[in-house]
């Protein structure tokens, strides 16, 4: 079984970055307000998520590390559901898999915490601590017992970007929660979490860009569509600045992304990239298909329909400005 539990564990733990990802989710699930995420050597030697969440209750820790396990309801038109696809309930049990780990934990209405330690899949320790509410967790020596994989984990440098894009992606998709990012040693990003999108714009992209940022309000039918898009002159080389979330949820869609550039493409724009950062509410079930979770790739049922949608929305927002 622990060969079936490292393979299967590939597939939620690519590299530091997936394990950030699910480790800060569960704790924005968990109804966190501050999350801190600090890093070394990239996340490959050392990670550390430190939340003030409900915390797992004593009799759950255990449990929370199984393969399945989870708290959280999963009916067919849960959005999470459709969006982890299979993944449920499996990404502490993956992590723990193949690094060190390493958990605190406490709710509210315990006396005393638990701490737990896991290394491989197997529980090295677990006794009652003293702790504050919510939850702290450490991943150390990511693949140390899969070297195979270990090997394909890129330099520090490297992993430690793709870990700081999707801290900055988190904080915009997030405003009500403050993120707290350190790599070694160095706070690289630090929110207020006060729930306005223009002052995490303001700290992830600059105030350049926060100034130039005007906001989007677009409803039809059952779509929403809410968050600030930026100016013409505004422009960028590359899609990194493109970000949509589906219920803060952060997902890449080439219908949306076409839709959007097409919007712009009239105005001065052309051939370069708009900055956004746009949060559509939708009914799950116009999701067709998760076509690559881990990246995060999504079908939907009706492109058309989305494609107008999106293109109208940014369209009177940008006519909007030159009124
Ligand atoms: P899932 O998030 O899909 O439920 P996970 O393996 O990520 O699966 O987590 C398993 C369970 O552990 C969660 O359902 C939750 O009950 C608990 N849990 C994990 N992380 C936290 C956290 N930071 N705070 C509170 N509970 C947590
Ligand atoms: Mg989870």
């Amino acid at each position: 079984t622990k060969t079936i539990n490292k393979i299967a564990a590939g597939e939620v733990v690519e590299g530091p970055k997936s394990v950030v990802k699910e480790l800060v989710e569960n704790a924005i699930d968990a109804g966190a307000t501050a999350v801190t995420v600090e890093i070394k050597e990239g996340g490959i030697s050392y990670i550390r998520i430190m939340d003030n969440g409900c915390g797992i209750p004593k009799e759950q820790v255990k449990t929370a590390f199984l393969r399945h396990a989870t708290s959280k309801m999963s009916e067919i038109e849960d959005l999470e559901h459709i969006f982890t696809l299979g993944f449920r309930g499996e990404a502490l049990a993956s992590i723990a898999g193949v690094a060190q780990v390493e958990m605190l934990t406490k709710t509210r209405d315990e006396e005393t915490g638990t701490s737990i330690e896991i290394s491989g899949g197997e529980i090295k320790n677990i006794q009652d601590t003293s702790c504050t509410e919510g939850t702290t967790i450490t991943v150390k020596n990511l693949f140390y017992n899969v070297p195979a994989r270990r090997k394909f984990l890129k330099k520090p440098a490297t992993e430690s970007g793709f870990v700081s894009d999707l801290m900055n992606k988190l904080a915009l998709g997030h405003p009500e929660v403050s993120f707290r990012f350190i790599n070694n040693d160095t706070t690289m990003l630090h929110t207020a979490g006060n729930g306005d999108l223009k002052a995490s714009v303001f700290y992830v992209y600059g105030k350049e860009a926060a100034n130039s940022m005007v906001p989007l309000e677009y409803k039809k039918g059952e779509y929403a569509l809410s968050g600030l898009i930026g100016k013409p002159e505004l422009s960028r080389g590359n899609r990194n600045y493109e970000n949509l979330f589906i219920n803060g949820r952060f997902i890449k869609n080439k219908v949306v992304a076409t839709a959007v550039e097409d919007a712009y493409k009239t105005r001065l724009l052309i051939g370069k990239f708009p900055i956004f950062v746009l949060n559509f509410q939708m009914n799950p079930s116009q999701v067709d298909v998760n076509v690559h979770p881990a990246k995060l790739e999504v079908r939907f049922k009706n492109d058309d329909e989305i494609y107008e949608f999106f293109h109208d929305a940014v369209s009177k927002t940008l006519d909007q400005l030159v009124l």
